[in-house]
């Protein structure tokens, strides 16, 4: 399994960190708006960021959304199995 790993020291000691995109909504009606907003979070995840264990380098990591387009996540090994099949 050929890991990602730090593009500064090489090392494979990754934490994955994945950004999603969250809202938090608030209607509107003649009076003005309503003080309880809904929070929506978790949802569309669009960027993934490394930051290594060893050197402290932060970097985004290029081509993908989500952590589970990393190789090495379970979900990652499984396309990749079932692809071979
Ligand atoms: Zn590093």
């Amino acid at each position: 399994m050929k890991l990602r790993r730090c593009p500064r020291c090489r090392a494979v000691e990754v934490c994955w960190v994945e950004h999603c995109l969250a809202t938090t909504t608030f209607d509107q009606t003649a009076s003005g708006i309503g003080e309880e907003g809904f929070h929506s979070n978790g949802a569309d995840p669009f960027a993934v960021y490394g930051h290594c264990q060893a050197c402290g380098h932060e970097w985004r990591a290029k081509g993908i959304l989500q952590i589970t387009d990393l190789p090495g996540h379970p979900d990652f090994t499984e396309r990749a199995r079932r692809n071979e099949s």
